[in-house]
């Protein structure tokens, strides 16, 4: 469109779209199809032997979707995107990837907590192990690694420690291994960038802050196009060797033709075909509805977030506030490196009086919703000791960093003033 790079403002607005080929139509249409029509026989075959890209099936690809996939890959800076249907769907596919049973991957001990439990068990009973460090240790991620490792993987702002991963060093060790670090950006779409810090893969769950209306459940893996997999053939099988159930293809030949996408052609035509979480179209469109605004609202969001973090500070019965802002040391200079665009709109406290406040707390809210969800634009609150880490052990409740009074809270667009008065209400019936 231009002949220079254009803003996140716009390319929210513009990127992968600009009106229906058949209709004029400026928004682009919910294609509620499941099927599209081959032009002839030549049509089909050259479209499922990936000698044309196009339209085959909706759980393949649909055209809404596509357009919400190209924009979140230019967002991102990225070479091309794979919608699915959840975070946790893109979470599984972006390891399984890469990983078979027999593989290991390593991950950062500070996930959401349904990540979690995906790592600890469910790909585990797959056969894929995941083994965890700390992610505030880059150098741990090389100790636990062997021939078998096929990728890291880090949350950039992590609840409910809410530190940043030092994505920067650890993509930086992982690259001369052959090892592509994955990055769960959810909790900061378009503050941080992990990309230019050298991650090979973002994942998203859309749900979040890029849908930002708590319409739709969504998922987005973004390949960043920079990572070589051809130079690590014994590293990465899934993407240098014949694959039987594409006629020998081997993707990283495969995708040539179309450019650096190996790794998302793979998880499109091997996983989206048989595994089949793909997104329907009309979450595709809520989700880019609510994309179109998302350099607007993140701001806004870090800034009511900002002013929450000062209020709770001041109040005498809150013993800890959890934010970036409150950090120091190298957890402040990693944050200050990955959290360009302001430092998100999640908050975590704890209370004097453990797990009996943090729910007296909770209770006494009237403008938060009490829900197991983030990045709305209506401010949200929740206890994750007894809600969304209640199935981890006690121990991994702790490593994960949740403690009985600890409160979760992700703050929205309203005024600053309405959000700080429920608060101060909140607080008083629960601690008075
Ligand atoms: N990653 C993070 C950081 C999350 O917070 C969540 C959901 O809360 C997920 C992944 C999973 O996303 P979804 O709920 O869309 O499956």
């Amino acid at each position: 469109m231009a002949d220079r790079p254009l803003h996140p403002e716009t390319l929210a607005l513009h990127a992968g779209w600009r009106a229906d080929p058949s209709t004029g139509a400026v928004v682009p249409p919910i294609y509620q199809t499941t099927s599209y029509q081959f032009r002839d026989t030549d049509h089909a075959a050259n479209l499922f032997a990936l000698r044309e890209l196009g339209n085959i099936y909706t759980r393949l690809g649909n055209p809404t979707t596509d357009v919400l996939e190209q924009r979140i890959a230019a967002l991102e800076g990225g070479a091309a995107a794979l919608a699915v249907a959840s975070g946790q769907a893109a979470s599984a596919y972006a390891v399984q990837n890469l990983a078979r049973a027999g593989d290991n991957i390593v991950s950062g001990t500070d996930l959401y907590g349904g990540t979690w439990n995906l790592f600890a068990n469910t790909l585990k009973d797959m056969g894929i192990e995941v083994r965890f460090v700390d992610p505030a240790d880059p150098e741990a991620f090389v100790r636990a690694s062997d021939d078998r490792t096929r990728a890291w993987y880090v949350e950039t702002l992590p609840n409910p420690k809410l530190i940043v991963a030092p994505i920067g060093e650890i993509a930086a060790l992982g690259r001369p291994l052959g090892i592509p670090l994955i990055v769960d950006n959810t909790a900061a779409p378009l503050i941080a960038r992990p990309f230019d810090h050298g991650a090979a893969i973002v994942v998203y769950s859309t749900t979040k802050y890029i849908g930002g209306h708590g319409t739709s459940i969504g998922g987005m893996i973004v390949d960043g196009g920079t990572f070589d997999w051809e130079a690590f053939p014994d590293r990465q099988p899934l993407l240098n060797t014949p694959d039987p159930s594409y006629h020998g293809a081997v993707w990283s030949q495969a995708a040539k033709p179309l450019g650096p996408i190996a790794y998302i052609l793979r998880a499109r035509t091997v996983l989206l075909r048989d595994l089949g979480a793909a997104l329907s179209p009309t979450n595709a469109f809520q989700i880019l509805q609510g994309l179109e605004t998302l350099p607007l609202r993140m701001p806004r969001h870090c800034e009511n977030a900002a002013k929450v973090v000062a209020f709770l500070q001041s109040r005498p019965e809150v013993t800890r506030v959890i934010h970036p802002s409150v950090q120091t040391g190298i957890q402040a200079e990693r944050a200050a490196r990955v959290l360009t665009g302001g430092q998100g709109g999640l908050v975590g406290f704890e209370l004097a009086g453990g797990s009996g406040a943090g729910r007296a707390f909770i209770n006494a809210l009237q403008l938060f919703y009490h829900v197991a969800n983030i990045g709305d634009a209506r401010s949200l609150a929740i206890h994750p000791a007894s809600t969304t880490h209640s199935q981890l052990s006690a121990e991994e409740q702790a490593v994960t960093g949740v403690s009985e009074g600890y409160v979760r809270l992700s703050i929205g667009l309203e005024h600053i003033d309405d959000i700080i008065a429920d608060l101060g209400q909140a607080l008083d019936r629960a601690t008075g």
